[in-house]
């Protein structure tokens, strides 16, 4: 199979980590006998400094016109001086906008071999640690009206937050699809005690709840959720929230699963083709150190092979040799304890592609 993924490599880590996902796609194409042609697409701050635009149009159209994107990260301090609306991330935001993927799917598991790099205590991680956070990721406040205005000298910024239930229900149906795969149990998170769009998150996820009778749906306000995921994160199967929640929990759900850089996303709509990515950012304090764990960057390009382009064998092998790599003592310097062996981004990246196998 030949399949064409536009490449951004982006800002900070992004180009380090990015490389040794396609080194591993690379192997993968040899063992399976697929070619993955790499479309380089500008975006982010990189963009910036090159086209003057974090997402010019000729790059966008590279994206839309592949059969899926793998991403790094983009922003960094040295772009936080330029206007709002040219700021690295907002290429991302169009980005996504124009893929329509509304869907970001991102999962908290923690892998046997580094549950002592949790931090939290061994009791609590001995009890499982395996959820699903489907957050929605066209809406809401990042895609609402922003503006800053001033009123008799006095600065005040507004950005609004708006969902309809249109935009509700079709994250919601993810959450359920996703819940009737797994064990059946789906949290809804808004905080309808305060927020008019969390009332109406809660009546429509209320409402499809009746299509859906084989799950199990609960309902948790935004700021306790934040703490049930350090207290007790077994009783988690499926979480479904909005756009910013999501963004915050799912980087609190990765931390408890040992690092940020573990964890791998994918964001799809209706298309096939779809946007992944590690869930962390570019990372500028350890930029251009070899210090960047690029696991969660393999982890999406294996979840590009398994949901966008139906290659679940070799989306297994992947996982498998991340497996190996971890049994065998490897570990960058975020996941690295006692007696484990310190490896850089390169390292791991070329560890991984030798554990691939057929
Ligand atoms: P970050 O995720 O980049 O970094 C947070 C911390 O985690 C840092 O200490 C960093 O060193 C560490 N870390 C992150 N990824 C790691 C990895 N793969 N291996 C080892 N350690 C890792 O978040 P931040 O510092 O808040 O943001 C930095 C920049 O990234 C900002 O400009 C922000 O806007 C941008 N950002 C981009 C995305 C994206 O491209 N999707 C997402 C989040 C933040």
């Amino acid at each position: 199979m030949t399949k064409n993924i536009a490449v951004i490599r982006g800002d900070g880590i992004g180009p380090e980590i990015v490389e040794q996902a396609v080194k591993v796609l690379d192997r993968i194409g040899e063992l399976y006998g697929h070619t993955f042609d790499y479309a380089e697409t500008d975006m982010g701050g990189c963009a910036i400094d090159k086209w003057g635009d974090p997402l010019p149009e000729e790059m966008l159209h590279r994206c839309l016109n592949s059969d899926s994107v793998l991403l790094g990260a983009v922003g960094g301090e040295r772009w936080n001086h330029v206007p709002g609306s040219m700021r690295p991330e907002k290429g991302l935001l169009k980005l996504r906008a124009a893929m329509g993927v509304y869907s970001n799917n991102r999962p908290a598991k923690i892998w046997p071999q580094l549950a002592d790099a949790s931090p939290l205590k061994k009791s609590i991680v001995d009890q499982g640690i395996d959820f699903i956070i489907v957050r929605e990721l066209i809406g809401g406040i990042y895609f609402g009206e922003h503006r800053t205005e001033v009123t008799d000298g006095v600065e005040t910024a507004v950005d609004i937050l708006t969902y309809s239930e249109n935009e509700i229900e079709r994250i919601g149906r993810i959450g359920f699809e996703t819940a009737l795969k797994r064990n059946k149990k789906l949290c809804s998170v808004e905080k309808s005690n305060v927020l008019d769009s969390s009332r109406l998150w809660k009546k429509v996820m209320t409402r499809l709840s009746e299509e859906y009778p084989e799950v199990e749906l609960s309902h948790m306000f935004v700021d306790n959720c934040a703490m049930q995921i350090v207290k007790d994160p077994s009783q988690f199967d499926v979480i479904v929230t909005e756009n910013m929640f999501g963004d915050i929990l799912s980087d609190e759900a990765s931390m408890i699963t040992g690092s940020i850089g573990m964890i791998p996303s994918s964001s799809l709509g209706a298309e096939t083709c779809g946007l992944y990515e590690p869930i962390h950012g570019s990372a500028p304090d350890i930029a251009g150190k070899d210090m960047a764990n690029p696991v969660g960057t393999i982890l999406a390009a294996a979840m590009m092979l398994r949901f966008s382009f139906d290659m679940a064998k070799e989306a297994d092998a992947i996982e498998q040799a991340v497996s190996d790599y971890l049994d065998a003592g490897y570990r960058t310097a975020d996941i690295m304890s006692e007696g484990m062996k310190l490896v850089g981004c390169k390292e791991c990246g070329t560890l991984i592609t030798s554990y691939l196998t057929k």
